[in-house]
């Protein structure tokens, strides 16, 4: 990949030398090329989060209705830090079920 050219996720500043972190905002930069990258793509694949991540993307909508309700319930919970960890585990039982 000699010669190509990166940029940061995070700032888009162009990076020449394959940097490991952005010289201008200090990013972490992970390579698509690089072992690193593939390992956890790899890991990431194996691991259903990549089937999450499809059922996500189908259930945007629905989640942010579920969001608003479980925003309602939240103000008759004792804690409000339950909220989003009752959700993600909804989240990977339905993709758990329905893929
Ligand atoms: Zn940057």
């Amino acid at each position: 990949m000699e010669g190509q050219e990166f940029y940061c996720p995070k700032c888009n500043h162009s990076l020449v030398n394959r940097e490991s972190f952005c010289p201008n905002c200090g990013q972490k930069i992970i390579y698509t090329d690089s072992v690193e990258y593939q390992e956890a793509l790899k890991a990431y694949q194996n691991s259903g989060w990549a089937k999450t991540g499809k059922f996500l993307e189908k259930t945007g909508n629905t989640m942010n209705n579920a969001g608003n309700s479980m925003q309602k319930t939240g103000e008759n919970m004792t804690s409000g830090c339950t909220a989003p960890f009752v959700i993600l585990i909804i989240i990977v039982i339905l993709a758990m079920i329905l893929f």
